[in-house]
């Protein structure tokens, strides 16, 4: 107890002080200049302390006791926490650096929007400027309205790309990350390439089936004609030709299918704003099933009668897509419903049958090009396997969920929700 140890100290200077002052004929002068003594002697170290406090630079002053206690103790402290600030400061040092050489960009944006650092890719693939854009709001330099948008929308579920305008036009992905207390974080990356490929492939495929159209038409004209006197051909002739008829048929739902869908894709980003009337077009699509199965009507029920902002022949396909799914792979008395209601928060469609079911590990695969869970099955029921690819495409392009609920022979619900905004 260093503190006991000074106190004893002081109390035996001043009782030293009062023998002394006893002995020279007055004891209180004695204890009091001892105990002046002892202020004086303290004073002068607190001063001493107090200067050295203010700048801790310099080096510590030599006091005694435990005064000379105390300033050991503060100078550890303060060498401690120097040290720390400095390797703190060095790891922030480091990961700036190398958000600086990396090759994607990186901006830091304060709670209110201002840019609070950027890399050099940043300011490449945003045209920033380093460091006159430092503390200005990022939606007034980057001034592109999807990318506004995004940033007001605080959902950053899923990345957001876009192109930005200027001399070179660039495909930027962008991922959003929220730390702190709102700050966010963007992540920047150029994938022009990845999208010109992508519409690459796109145009290819919509191209092929476009120049396959022409022949196949002319094959299934020349088809229709020899089938339509095929009594006075001979019997395996005849089997051959409506075989050909048949695959020829499959085959030009397939064109048919694959034209749409890549129609679709390259529109895929382009706003919709039509009104569509959902309930309307639900009963349309029911007085085309009944012309297609007379004696199982679709059976709707319309509890909103709201619609939507997109676009109605999309809307339509994708909707007939499942409605047909439906009847396809149910057995030959299965029901299919339809029906459309508002939730909170958003509008929903959802299509119903008792049919043969999917597993539920086959969900993730559903919607990709010609996945189908059973190959047999799906050729005999006249499927081109793109038509949930339709209906997810429809889906992202009217900012719409598709939800699968389904077990193996208990039936499929598939689910189109639409956000509330998305209504007119
Ligand atoms: P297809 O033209 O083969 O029906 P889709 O893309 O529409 O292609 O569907 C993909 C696969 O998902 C189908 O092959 C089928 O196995 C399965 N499927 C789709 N809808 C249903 C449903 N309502 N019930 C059971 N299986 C379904």
């Amino acid at each position: 107890m260093e503190w006991l140890s000074a106190v004893s100290k002081v109390f035996f200077f001043i009782a030293a002080g009062g023998v002394l002052g006893w002995y020279l004929g007055g004891a209180m002068v004695g204890v009091t200049v001892a105990a002046l003594a002892v202020v004086f002697f303290w004073s002068r170290q607190m001063w001493r302390l107090e200067h050295w406090l203010r700048d801790t630079s310099d080096s510590p002053p030599d006091v005694p006791g435990i005064w000379g206690e105390m300033v050991a103790r503060v100078y550890r402290k303060h060498r401690s926490a120097e040290t720390t600030q400095k390797r703190l400061q060095s790891t922030v040092d480091y990961l700036l650096d190398s958000f600086s050489a990396m090759r994607d960009g990186v901006v830091i944006v304060h709670g209110n929007g201002a840019i609070r650092w950027c890399n050099e890719a940043a300011q490449r693939l945003l045209g920033l400027q380093h460091p006159q854009d430092i503390g200005q709001l990022i939606t007034n330099l980057v001034r592109l309205p999807e990318f506004n948008e995004y940033l007001d929308s605080g959902d950053y579920a899923e990345p957001l790309v876009f192109e930005t305008t200027g001399g070179t036009r660039l495909n930027l992905r962008m991922v959003v990350t929220q730390f702190s207390d709102g700050d966010t974080l963007l992540f920047l990356s150029d994938v022009t390439e990845v999208v010109r490929t992508e519409q690459m492939r796109t145009d290819f495929v919509g191209n092929v089936s476009h120049e396959l159209r022409t022949p196949l038409t002319v094959i299934t004209g020349y088809l229709e004609t020899f089938l339509g006197d095929v009594s006075s051909l001979p019997e395996p002739y005849a089997r051959g030709l409506e075989q050909m008829a048949g695959q020829a048929r499959r085959m030009e739902s397939l064109l048919k299918d694959l034209l749409w869908l890549s129609k679709i894709e390259s529109t895929e980003h382009r706003v919709k704003n039509d009104q569509v009337d959902v309930p309307a077009l639900l009963v349309e699509l029911a007085d085309e099933i009944s012309s297609i199965y007379p004696d199982r009507p679709l059976q709707l029920e319309i509890s909103c009668q709201e619609g939507i902002l997109g676009e109605y022949r999309e809307l339509y396909s994708a909707v007939s897509n499942l409605v047909l799914n439906g009847y396809k792979y149910s057995g030959p008395d299965g029901r299919v419903f339809a029906s459309w209601r508002a939730e909170a928060g958003c509008i929903r469609l959802d299509v119903v049958d008792q049919g043969i079911g999917i597993d539920p590990v086959q969900f993730p695969r559903l919607t990709e090009r010609f996945y189908r869970v059973d190959e047999s099955r799906s050729l005999a029921s006249g499927g081109t396997g793109l038509g949930l690819a339709i209906v997810k495409h429809v889906a992202t392009a009217h900012g719409a969920e598709l939800k699968i609920d389904s077990k193996p022979g208990q039936g499929s619900t598939f689910s189109l929700i639409f956000a509330h905004t998305n209504k007119r």
